[in-house]
């Protein structure tokens, strides 16, 4: 079995892994990496449609997923991955194509045909193309992600993807259940990272919500609209939380998806009573009323960047009652990041100062140091290691510490590198 490094390698982003299984060719992930604002994206390695012959997709992150449709230009082949990841990728694909217009080069066409190629796949289950046979894992990372542990000629691969061991309020925790592996190539995002316990962050969260309907104010939660939206709507949900929760944008959408496959879930009981009893905002008429009285509006993008965030933005942010809760990483270059550095925004090309209260908390959706050591140490067998989706110390410097704490043989690939097992 050979591993061909096509992206992520001492990066974060354009996933891409190629795998020939005795002449069957895999592509796990096939992803982008958007350029900071203005530049153009990059892609893993290119690779000739004709010369895959089936694709698995981990999770619907554009990173993980964009690029796919690319392979179906002029071809067709199989594309694997769990319902959910379908649903998702061509829901962010599609806004990724709206929002960034002929940027790629594929459009709609290319994303339609890759949906007519899904095979969609459940956790476990089995399956056999040419000289490979893989089954996807859950991956505790988001809605419907999968690790993937792939098999032939008696060799074992299992790539992380990316993960979060200890799931989250909306997620399991990661499946490790398997027997010896012959190589492993483990995400490293956050391997130099010790992040606060979630239940910390939780409490922290709730507490900032209610110090703001205490002082009559508004908490404006911008958030990513896959899963984090969602789980910020559960957590206030799970702490009692009595006054109203407003969600808009895409994040809706995602409820939906959400809904359509409950076993996916932790607990999909906990997350239909949230979104039940949060307020959906449909048409901009409804916005302004709707944030007449003291509640929580959670709503996309993540870092600021577009979407209705905005407009709550402009709504909210010059008012000393109001709360603003950043609960995602926020990109360089991002407005969500120069509102934390500088405590101000953008509107109408002025550079503003913001009254409201802006704090950050901790929800990453990436294991931390503890957990990805806490992963190593239950992987069974002596597997040669490939630390991947990090930044260079990230990836550098996992690879050495995996050496001298297990003895396995640890490396951070470079792009093109091809790995033998
Ligand atoms: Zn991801």
């Amino acid at each position: 079995m050979d591993v061909k490094v096509l992206g992520a390698a001492n990066e974060v982003g354009r996933s891409g892994f190629l795998v020939n299984c005795e002449g069957t060719n895999l592509l796990l992930d096939y992803g982008v990496m958007f350029g900071k604002r203005g530049t153009p994206p990059d892609y893993p390695l290119h690779v000739k449609p004709k010369d895959v012959d089936g694709i698995v997709i981990t999770h619907a992150h554009l990173d993980h997923s964009g690029n796919v449709p690319s392979l179906f230009v002029s071809g067709n082949t199989d594309v694997y991955a769990t319902p959910p990841t379908f649903d998702l990728s061509k829901l962010l694909i599609e806004d990724m194509l709206k929002i960034e217009k002929n940027s790629h080069p594929f459009d709609l066409p290319e994303l339609n045909n890759m949906m007519r190629n899904a095979k969609p796949v459940e956790y476990k289950q089995k399956v056999t193309k040419g000289n490979a046979t893989f089954e996807l894992r859950e991956s505790g990372h988001v809605v419907g992600g999968s690790t993937v542990l792939l098999e032939s000629e008696n060799k074992r691969l299992f790539y992380t993807g990316d993960i979060k061991t200890n799931g989250s309020r909306m997620l399991r925790e990661m499946d490790l259940d398997f027997d010896e592996i012959d190589l492993l190539i483990t995400e490293s995002t956050y391997s130099q990272t010790e992040q606060k316990p979630r239940k910390e962050s939780e409490r922290e969260l709730v507490e900032f919500a209610n110090e703001v309907m205490d002082r009559k104010g508004t908490l404006f939660i911008p958030s990513f609209s896959v899963e984090r939206s969602q789980e910020m709507a559960c957590i206030l949900k799970n702490a009692n939380f009595k006054h109203r929760i407003i969600m808009d944008g895409m994040a809706l959408k995602v409820n939906e998806i959400m809904f359509k496959h409950p076993s996916y879930l932790r607990d999909s009981k906990i997350f239909a009573d949230a979104i039940n009893s949060s307020l959906s905002i449909r048409e901009h008429s409804e916005r302004k009323r709707a944030m007449e009285e003291p509640c929580v509006v959670i709503s996309p993008a993540g870092m600021l960047v577009g979407g209705n965030a905005v407009y709550y933005l402009q709504q909210l942010a010059f008012d000393d009652r109001n709360g603003i809760a950043l609960v995602s990483y926020q990109g360089e270059g991002t407005p969500g990041r120069k509102l934390l550095e500088t405590g101000k925004v953008s509107t109408r090309g002025r550079d503003l100062s913001v009254t409201a209260e802006v704090k950050q908390f901790e929800f990453s959706g990436h294991a931390d140091r503890n957990e990805l050591f806490d992963m190593i140490s239950k992987i069974k067998g002596n597997p040669k290691v490939m630390t991947v989706h990090g930044d260079t110390d990230s990836c550098t410097n996992f690879a050495q510490e995996i050496h001298e704490k297990f003895g396995f043989e640890a490396y951070a690939p470079n792009v093109n590198d091809t790995i033998t097992i």
